[in-house]
């Protein structure tokens, strides 16, 4: 099958893209890296009248290095993190993650902020992303408005953008230096999307301690004070402090209903958790 007829447009600027988006007399749709459009379009589950090619927004490519955190455009892609051209406040954490995403070809085209919109439950930066706790900034006809990720995401296929915004950036904290992030997926192939993740953070110099269950039917379960289930931080090894039964409740609680679903999230989790030592 192929997209039906639409008209095509590459603006320079955000403003641009904007202006693009505020006609409210056709059915406009923004394109980053084209990676989960494509084959949208294709199948018309999409069908626009117009297309906004944003990827050669010179602003949305930008990297901006403050003190506690680092800003990078929403058009930046998985190959960029992965080769470190966005510099790693992560202690290795996101480089790794866009690692195993898909492969080369898919990740020198597709970007975070277009992953991030599209909100696939199985898809990899929404759960990392959370981990660390990370925001993204949103543009429209109101202004800036920033979010946490895990809030950025309502549901499969779903994001929290407005009439008009588009994402314009994300923003991750600088983690402590002994802080320790795990994450893990669970997948048949090397770069397939994830049937279980399990990702967690423990940063005791910022008193930060998160946990968050992936590739679930919907959003990611965010636990984001996950003391009860890792311990403090303190501890020398999490993997022995790491409480599964408090996991399995935790996840429970969050409407998992499927035991052996529930099994699998806890053991992504509880393989996150070792893998920090394996190194
Ligand atoms: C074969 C294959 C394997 C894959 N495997 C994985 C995997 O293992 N893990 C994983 O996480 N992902 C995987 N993906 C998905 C890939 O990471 C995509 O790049 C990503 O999901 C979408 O990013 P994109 O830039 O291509 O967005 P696009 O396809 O261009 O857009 C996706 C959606 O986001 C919207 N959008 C894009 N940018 C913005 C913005 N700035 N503001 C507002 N709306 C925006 C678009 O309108 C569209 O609705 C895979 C893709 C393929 C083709």
């Amino acid at each position: 099958m192929k997209p039906v007829n639409f008209d095509y447009a590459r603006p320079a600027d955000v403003g641009a893209a904007l202006a693009l988006l505020a006609d409210d007399t056709l059915a406009v749709k923004i394109m980053a890296g084209g990676q989960s459009l494509g084959p949208m379009l294709n199948m018309r589950l999409v069908q626009p009248d117009l297309l906004v090619d944003i990827a050669g927004i010179e602003e949305l490519k930008q990297v901006t290095d403050r003190p506690d955190e680092i800003v990078f455009g929403a058009c930046i892609t998985h190959a960029d993190i992965e080769d470190r051209r966005v510099p790693d406040v992560t202690r290795g954490a996101l480089p790794s993650v866009a690692n195993g995403i898909a492969y080369r070809a898919v990740r020198n085209r597709g970007t975070v902020g277009g992953s991030l919109t599209h909100a696939d439950p199985s898809a990899d930066w929404i759960s990392i992303l959370s981990a660390v706790g990370a925001r993204v900034t949103l543009r429209g006809p109101a202004g800036n408005r920033t979010i946490a990720v895990e809030d950025y995401m309502l549901g499969a296929l779903e994001a929290d953008l407005r009439p008009g915004e588009m994402l314009v950036s994300v923003t991750v904290p600088k983690l402590g230096r002994s802080a320790r992030w795990g994450y893990y997926k669970s997948c048949r192939k090397t770069g397939e999307f994830a049937h279980a993740i399990g990702a967690f953070l423990s940063d005791p110099e910022r008193g930060v301690s998160r946990v968050v269950i992936g590739a679930t039917e919907s959003r990611p379960i965010v636990v984001t004070d996950a003391q009860h289930l890792i311990g403090d931080g303190r501890a020398e090894r999490l993997d022995r402090v790491f409480d599964s039964h408090a996991a399995a409740e935790a996840i429970a609680a969050a409407g998992m209903a499927d035991p052996i679903d529930r099994q699998t999230h806890v053991v992504a989790l509880r393989r996150a958790i070792e893998r920090a030592y394996s190194a």
